[in-house]
């Protein structure tokens, strides 16, 4: 008898549940501004914000994370204690501000992008925000130089925080070398991997026609397929910006 109540309870909670419709939550772009402006802009630092507002004159600008996201990373970053950090693909800089803001006056972030005039956009407000000197910049393409950090023993395990925001076609090449360099217990962090959530639309989506979509979906796919099994790691994936996997390095 006990058990048949039980059993409409569950049954009464999933008609709830589906009513809700409460496995899609973010329903309406009035419901995100909600977010923004309760929980993320009143917290947001004076720099990050200044930082937002210039990038979103930039003919890029898409490329930068929203500010819940900066949220989010700065979270993690405390979390685990970071202090040695990395960050592949800067573009103005509002994730690595908001990394910098979160690590102690000592942490340090290795970051890394093809182009320095972007860096260079954002870099009066890092100043202005007192944590350059958390920043090591370096300008060219990133797996060059994650095959140099690989060769020296050093730096196998040496950093607690890695964010990846970079070439897509490189995610797997990233995660490769990535993996070695961030300890046990750290975490990696990879960027648009849910896309614009056209890795689950059918093929006659519009989003299929969209250029940057059709380049990218293949390699994200792939990435996402290669995340879920590997033993090496746990991850959660987080339908925050445009996706997150979050992964932990486990063994
Ligand atoms: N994380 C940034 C933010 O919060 O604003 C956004 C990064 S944006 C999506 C991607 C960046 O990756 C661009 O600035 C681009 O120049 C850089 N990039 C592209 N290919 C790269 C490569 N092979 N190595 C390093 N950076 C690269
Ligand atoms: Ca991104």
């Amino acid at each position: 008898m006990a058990l048949r109540t039980k059993e409409v309870e569950q049954s009464n909670q999933i008609a709830v549940h589906t009513e809700l419709n409460h496995k899609n939550l973010l329903q309406s772009s009035e419901l995100y501004q909600y977010i923004l402006e309760t929980n993320v802009y009143p917290r947001e630092h004076q720099c990050l914000k200044e930082l937002r507002q210039l990038t979103a004159k930039h003919p890029r600008n898409i490329m930068a994370i929203p500010a819940e996201e900066g949220q989010l990373l700065s979270m993690l970053v405390k979390l685990i204690g970071a202090q040695n950090t990395m960050e592949i693909g800067v573009y103005t800089g509002y994730s690595l501000l908001s990394t910098a803001l979160a690590l102690p006056h000592d942490g340090k972030i290795l970051a890394m992008d093809t182009n320095r005039e972007y860096y260079e956009l954002g870099l009066p407000m890092i100043e202005k925000a007192g944590v350059a000197h958390k920043i090591d910049f370096r300008e060219g393409p990133a797996l060059p130089l994650l095959d140099q950090l690989i060769q020296d023993e050093n730096n196998k395990g040496a950093y607690d925080f890695v964010f990846v925001d970079a070439d897509k076609n490189n995610y797997l090449n990233y995660h490769r070398r990535v993996i070695e360099l961030v300890r046990i217990g750290g975490l990696i962090g990879y960027d648009n991997t849910l896309l614009f959530g056209s890795v689950a639309a059918p093929p006659n989506s519009p989003l299929m026609d969209t250029e940057r979509i059709k380049r990218n979906r293949p390699f994200v796919l792939e990435l996402n397929k290669a995340l879920a099994i590997d033993p090496r790691i746990e991850i959660c994936q987080l339908p925050v910006g445009d996706g997150i996997t979050i992964c932990r390095r486990i063994s």
